[in-house]
């Protein structure tokens, strides 16, 4: 730090939620509403597993098995990220922090420039309802709108509705048997974070069962009032 910089107040979003709940999703949609950029964890490890780094030839193997990549990697990608100009009015974090250590460290990140999280909003769905999302789920390839087999199909059958792109992808992740590592993975690590975020008071809840519109309006309402 050189401390010359003036602190920062740009908004700092959390969505906390178990694999397949909509994060990617939603965060998308606020990105639209609020002019805040979008960090997926899961987008910036998957284009380093594309890239060949070496932290993505350390992640490929732990995230095809569905486990967690070590907060190690995981922080240091986040941090670069974080340290680009398009972040500067703001961010929603999507799918970080995922460990109580990343969460320590997020802290630490913001302190450094003088801002804090201003909510961790968990998004609230059955397990049941996971399996059902995640294997539905496909993207463009080309922008990386969201969609789903059944929830969420284009509007013209195999066009993407952002880009007008026909071709679209399936992650290799996104199977019944890593599924139930996944959901392991953030009961054990990260379902504990809720209580976290409680304790400092920057936890919101959300019930993301449920219509993807009406989800976001809930969403929507309660981001106003925490970025106001
Ligand atoms: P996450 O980022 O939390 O893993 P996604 O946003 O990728 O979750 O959503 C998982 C899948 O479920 C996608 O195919 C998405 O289109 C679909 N989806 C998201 N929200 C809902 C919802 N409220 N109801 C039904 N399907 C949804
Ligand atoms: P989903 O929301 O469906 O779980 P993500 O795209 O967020 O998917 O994550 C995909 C995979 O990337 C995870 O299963 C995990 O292996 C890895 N990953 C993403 N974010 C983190 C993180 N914050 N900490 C550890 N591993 C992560
Ligand atoms: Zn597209």
């Amino acid at each position: 730090m050189d401390g010359s910089k003036t602190p920062s107040v740009a908004p700092v979003l959390i969505l906390l939620g178990p694999p397949g709940a909509g994060k990617g999703t939603q965060a998308r949609m606020l990105e639209d509403s609020f002019g805040l950029v979008q960090l997926s964890t899961g987008d910036l490890l998957r284009a380093a597993v594309a890239a060949g780094t070496p932290a993505g030839k350390e992640a490929k193997a732990v995230m095809e098995a569905g486990e967690l990549v070590s907060d190690e990697i995981v922080i240091d990608i986040l941090r670069d990220r974080l340290a680009e100009p398009d972040t500067a009015n703001g961010v929603i974090l999507d799918g970080f922090p995922r460990t109580t250590v990343q969460a320590q460290a997020l802290d630490a990140l913001l302190a450094e420039t003088g801002q804090k999280i201003d909510a961790a909003i968990s998004l609230e769905v059955e397990d049941a309802e996971m399996v059902t999302r995640i294997s539905g789920r496909y993207t463009c390839g080309s922008c990386g709108e969201g969609y789903h087999d059944t929830f969420k199909q284009p509007a013209t059958a195999g066009t993407c509705d952002s880009c007008g792109s026909t071709q679209f992808k399936r992650r290799a992740d996104d199977n019944a048997e890593t599924v139930a590592s996944r959901l392991k993975a953030y009961h054990a690590n990260t379902a504990p974070l809720i209580a976290f975020y409680d304790q400092q008071g920057a936890l919101a809840r959300v019930n993301a069962m449920g219509d993807i519109d009406k989800i976001a309006s809930d969403l929507g309402a309660l981001v106003k009032t925490a970025v106001a």
